[in-house]
């Protein structure tokens, strides 16, 4: 490739990627703990090719490999509180990063501060794109409760099989969490869904949402 050759080359490929960092779709994917983030990330992975960012299964995989980061999430995660602001937005930027071919994210329990949407909000600006809505689900707290209850049979997490934790995962929700929902309401980027019925129920009003919205 000759010298001019080249730098066509470079301009046609970074028009390419600006393009396609405009027209990506961004998700917040939103709700207390055992409202079904996971289980539904998982249908809308499959129906709509995004890259999936769980900033819990992040954490899981860092305590299982044992790194410091696993550490230090551990201590918090095993109480039920938050891992600090600040080493889960650089965790989360480091993640978004290494998918640069990405057509869009699901972001799985991130953000979970004011802190944290408000940096995610930067950063995503300066790589040329946004969060296109947060779906939030919408469940009672009672049944959360006994999902949570079922779901520590099977998931072999820790932090589902003490009614303690679980508590305090609920009020740290409440006093931490909910919050975020107002910042994407003042960008009108807001969408509720309910979340109670069987999976297939709440994935085609997801479907339903996303493909009336987006
Ligand atoms: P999850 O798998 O989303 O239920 O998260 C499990 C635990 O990981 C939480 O209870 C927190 O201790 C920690 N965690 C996950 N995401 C975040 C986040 N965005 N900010 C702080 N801590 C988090």
């Amino acid at each position: 490739m000759n010298p001019k050759q080249w730098w066509l080359f470079r301009i046609f490929a970074l028009f390419r990627k600006e393009k396609r960092q405009k027209h990506m779709l961004n998700i917040v994917l939103f709700g207390p703990p055992g409202a079904g983030k996971g289980t539904q990330s998982e249908n809308l992975i499959t129906k709509y090719g995004l890259a999936h960012l769980s900033t819990g299964d992040i954490f899981r995989a860092n305590i299982k490999g044992e790194t410091d980061l696993g550490k230090l999430a551990k201590s918090y995660m095993d109480k039920g509180e938050l891992v600090p602001d600040s080493v889960t937005i650089q965790m989360l930027e480091s993640e978004v990063n290494k998918r640069e071919d990405a057509k869009g994210f699901i972001f799985d329990g991130f953000p979970r501060t004011s802190a944290q949407a408000a940096a995610l909000d930067a950063f995503l600006t300066s790589r040329g794109t946004s969060i296109t809505y947060m779906l939030a689900l919408e469940v009672p707290e009672d049944q959360l409760r006994d999902r949570l209850k079922h779901r520590a049979e099977t998931s072999g997490r820790a932090d589902d099989a003490n009614p303690e934790v679980i508590q305090n995962r609920i009020d740290v929700y409440n006093r931490e969490t909910a919050p975020v929902a107002g910042f994407y309401r003042d960008q009108d980027k807001y969408q509720g869904i309910n979340g109670v019925g069987s999976i297939e129920e709440i994935a085609e009003r997801l479907f339903a949402t996303i493909d009336q919205v987006a």
